[in-house]
């Protein structure tokens, strides 16, 4: 645990002393790597120049009160990745539109360098081959700095951190004892920042929710020094794009593939990264399936064809008609085991997990308060293991800060040397049947149960399970069987029409199914029963962490809905405001897409009471587009359940 920081004079050396604390929130800027190290914390940000530029007076402001004066709005060129505002008697423009110059911590000025040269370690001299484009384009745009000219004095290059995906670096370092991290913050965030650190520390909540802001978003298995830095270079490049929410990482691709990759590719895969993983929207060899189905589908506005097939309709209407295998590896799953595995996970989730072995459980990790940290799919394996389908690497260190003393139990992040296929659709039964002599009749191996199974020869754990809402499994392995695993499937599945599906139609699929994606749909801003997730909440227990948060009034009392429009076939951003009749706001869009079974856009909302009714009417805003939708009955297909538990 911390107990101090030691402060010396930088110059000299002199005045060492130490000021106790129990608390110490590391806020070091650019130098934030260099703090990690100390704290064996791996900071991803790469620290970046970023040019500069002020004009010389102009006219326009030569009532300017002093220095910094600034009486107009910033104004924002998109298009060419430029900002300009007054700062005092001179336009103050900056430019994103030089490539990435990133800088080295070991490249940053010392104390003393600075301090002969008399100038911020944080402020490099400007490279006018990078910023002669934004000087160029200003001239342009507000003609009054031609005459006047650039005050090349007093430009720069200024330099400030970016992380692997452009957001700050917060909460607990979880490597030191009351050591927290505030890192990568913007100015616009600041206050924020500030605000949502205060009340973590405080109060142990942050307020709102972090998964975008947490330090601990990023699997530590990806931090390597060349991910921080070329995402961190690609973030900053990123700063005035406009991104398709569903637009990939151009880099550092590849750094993990399932064994399905190559078979995956072959099909002709279009994909895109997830933490790190490569995971295919749709593929080009089920284009056919169109064809053979006769499937037609509207035209696609322009926006919502960025990472879009129409061959993603061919994939979801075989899953519902045929049989799919899912390619499941990039979902996050741990180990846990150990005489007090059961003991640590009843704990901490909602349902009760320890059941008879070969049970599988629907269930959610909460915080004190009630909010929903993650949704889980606990499989009890044997008395002492289980099995965790997760989120993401914050569900790790939660489960492991909850490791009281003494406790024997391990929890391992097994991810990347196991691997899993979905196996869906009316025949996956006459699929897997040919491949195992084991008995995977409904009677012999009911809904939500899990087995070891052999599948030609493969040790598989197979967990009768659904997330696109159709009879299947999803199949684990380790990696060295995952290729043969998928090549007996896919044969014996030939005769059944089987596709490959990619996350497009996977989707499509489960919210047509009404199933919630945690992160996209819900967060600990939520509670379960606003999000629709009442029925993962048990009963009768009550020794959980957030059942007493869970008696308190929530912080909002929205809830999740189904709206479903006729959009012209593609779907509203996350985020879009939802307005009532009078033109009200009433609510936001979570996650939507195209239902193709259901012929309908399908929007998960969250939405005021009064407006959560089964047939209101409201109206969806997207971009300038007013789109009509109306609440619906949840799920929209097969409502019954009947198609997954036969
Ligand atoms: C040219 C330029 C333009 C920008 N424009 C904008 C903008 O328009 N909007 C916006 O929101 N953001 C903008 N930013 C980014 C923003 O300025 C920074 O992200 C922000 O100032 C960082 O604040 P901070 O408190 O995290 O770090 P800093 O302000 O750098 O403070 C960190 C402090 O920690 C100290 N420190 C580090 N290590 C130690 C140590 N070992 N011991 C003691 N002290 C230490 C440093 O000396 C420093 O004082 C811009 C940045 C630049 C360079």
């Amino acid at each position: 645990a911390v107990t101090g920081v030691q402060v010396v004079d930088a110059l000299t050396g002199d005045h060492q002393r130490t000021i106790a604390a129990d608390i110490v929130v590391a806020a070091g800027g650019i130098w934030g790597p260099t703090i990690g190290k100390w704290l064996g914390k791996n900071m991803p940000m790469q620290p970046i120049e970023h040019g500069f530029g002020f004009s010389h007076p102009l006219e326009e402001f030569r009532d300017a009160a002093n220095d910094e004066s600034c009486n107009f709005p910033m104004i924002r060129h998109q298009g060419a990745g430029v900002y300009f505002r007054q700062q005092g008697k001179s336009l103050a423009i900056g430019a994103y539109e030089h490539k990435p110059l990133e800088v080295r911590q070991d490249q940053l000025a010392s104390a003393a360098e600075a301090h002969a040269g008399g100038v911020q370690p944080s402020v490099h001299e400007l490279t006018w081959e990078d910023y002669e484009p934004t000087w160029k384009e200003i001239q342009r745009v507000y003609p009054s700095v031609r005459a006047a000219g650039l005050d090349e004095a007093r430009s720069f290059n200024g330099i400030f951190s970016f992380t692997p995906d452009g957001g700050p670096l917060l909460g607990p370092s979880n490597t030191v004892a009351g050591v927290w991290i505030a890192q990568a913050v913007w100015v616009t965030a600041s206050a924020g920042v500030a605000q949502v650190t205060a009340d973590w520390i405080t109060t142990g909540h942050p307020g709102i929710d972090t998964a975008d802001l947490d330090l601990a978003r990023f699997d530590t298995r990806l931090l390597s020094p060349e991910f921080g830095r070329q995402k961190g270079l690609e973030a900053y490049d990123e700063v005035y794009d406009i991104r398709h929410p569903r637009a990939a990482s151009a880099k550092l691709r590849g750094i993990r593939t399932s064994p399905f990759h190559f078979h995956q590719q072959l099909a002709g895969a279009h994909f895109v990264e997830a933490n790190g993983w490569e995971r295919p929207l749709w593929l080009e060899e089920n284009r056919r399936v169109l064809e053979e189905a006769e499937l037609t589908f509207p035209k696609i506005p322009a926006w919502d064809t960025s990472e879009f097939s129409p061959i993603a309709v061919g994939e979801a209407w075989a899953t519902r008609n045929r049989v799919a295998m899912y390619d499941m590896t990039s979902l996050t799953r741990y180990w846990v085991a150990g005489p007090d595995a059961s003991a640590l996970l009843e704990r901490l989730t909602t349902n009760k997990v320890s059941k008879k072995p070969g049970s599988v459980t629907f269930t959610l990790m909460l915080d004190a308060a009630g909010g929903i940290l993650s949704d889980v799919t606990v499989t009890r394996v044997s008395d002492d293991e289980f099995l965790i389908g997760a989120n993401s690497h914050r569900d790790l260190i939660h489960l492991n800060n909850h490791v009281r003393d003494g406790e024997q139990v391990s929890i391992t992040d097994i991810s990347p040397g196991t691997c899993c296929i979905g196996l869906w659709g009316p025949h996956a039964r006459d699929v897997l049947s040919q491949l195992t002599d084991d008995d995977i009749s409904h009677e012999g191996f009911g809904y939500f149960k899990a087995k070891q199974l052999y599948i030609a020869a493969v040790p598989a754990l197979a967990l009768r399970v659904s997330y696109v809402g159709e009879l299947g499994w999803e199949l684990y392995t380790t990696a060295d069987h995952g290729a043969r695993l998928w090549e007996e499937l896919h044969t014996a599945g030939n005769q059944y029409g089987i596709v490959i599906g990619g996350r497009l139609a996977f989707n499509a699929l489960r919210l047509e199914k009404g199933f919630r994606s945690y992160g996209a749909d819900m967060t600990r801003e939520h509670r379960p029963h606003q999000a629709g997730l009442g029925f993962a909440v048990s009963k009768v227990k009550t020794d959980y962490l957030g059942y007493e948060g869970l008696s308190e009034p929530p912080t909002t009392d929205r809830q999740m809905v189904t709206l479903t429009s006729d959009f012209p076939f593609g779907a509203p951003n996350s985020g879009s405001p939802v307005l009532g009749a009078d033109g009200q706001l009433v609510g936001y869009t979570a996650s939507s897409d195209f239902g193709y079974t259901v012929g309908k856009t399908i929007t998960f909302a969250w939405l005021d009471p009064e407006h959560s009714r089964a047939d209101t009417e409201v109206v969806i805003k997207h971009f300038n587009r007013s789109v009509p939708a109306v609440v619906a009955s949840d799920p929209l297909y097969d409502p019954s359940g009947s198609k997954m538990r036969r």
